[in-house]
């Protein structure tokens, strides 16, 4: 909770996703106005801010954990939030992202995308140009704990206003018809 406006401190975070579960809290349409009248939006893709911060109430995270900078971000926001919400079946269960999991590894990835040759692969382990990826895709919660699970591909809109209103308010209770509690 901000000391100052006495409002949860939220935010949204994109991994290892396609952006469409983004694209769907944005189908919130008027009701992000009631939504971000009810809570500090701290850090986002939505906003320009580059760490994310301390003390966080509310993280809806997107997405697989499929290279060492998601790693390193999911542990960040475990570490700073206190309910951390898997956000879209991507973050839940791996999904679309985790599809190249039975490729093996990063770099048969990465050939199917590159073609042969002896040429550095930007995402394979040692190039500088992007983070490597994980030689399998990883969900969240192989990751860090979570407290909240919303699924859907994406979540429907209706559903995520209705699951951050609970939260806000402080409650679970509600929760059972449209996510799961970690
Ligand atoms: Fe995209 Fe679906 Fe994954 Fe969300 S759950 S990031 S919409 S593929």
């Amino acid at each position: 909770m901000d000391p100052v406006t006495a409002r949860p401190r939220f935010a949204t975070v994109w991994l290892g996703g396609c952006s469409g579960c983004h694209m769907s809290f944005l189908d919130l349409d008027e009701r992000l106005l009631d939504l971000m009248a009810r809570v500090d939006l701290v850090y986002s893709p939505f906003i320009d801010i580059k760490t994310f911060p301390e003390h966080v109430d509310i993280a809806l995270v997107e997405g697989a954990i499929a290279n060492d900078d998601h790693l390193r971000q999911i542990h960040l926001v475990r570490e700073r939030s206190d309910t951390l919400v898997a956000f879209g079946d991507c973050a839940v269960t791996g999904n679309v992202t985790a599809l190249r999991n039975p490729l093996k590894t990063a770099e048969v990835v990465l050939r199917h995308c590159y073609g042969p040759g002896d040429a550095p692969m930007p995402g394979l382990r040692g190039s500088t140009e992007v983070p490597p990826l994980l030689d399998k895709v990883r969900t969240i919660r192989g990751c860090v704990r979570v407290d909240v699970y919303l699924p859907g591909c994406p979540p429907p809109a209706d559903v995520i206003y209705e699951v951050l209103s609970e939260l806000i308010a402080g409650r679970t209770s509600g929760l059972h018809n449209r996510a799961r509690l970690g």
